[in-house]
């Protein structure tokens, strides 16, 4: 007989060590910076047009 060792169809590996944060747009982003708070979409788009 075969084990599963997944739960949920997903492998389960350091949940501290990435965190998964959801945009004002709706993307998920992984949060790499400190004051990070939007998907890199977003930061570039702020970055190319910083007053709308
Ligand atoms: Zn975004």
């Amino acid at each position: 007989m075969a084990k599963d060792f997944m739960q949920d169809g997903k492998w389960i590996e350091n949940p501290r060590a990435v965190k998964i944060l959801v945009c004002e747009c709706g993307n998920k982003y992984i949060k790499t910076r400190e004051r990070q708070k939007t998907c890199l979409e977003c930061i570039a788009k702020k970055l190319r047009e910083p007053a709308r």
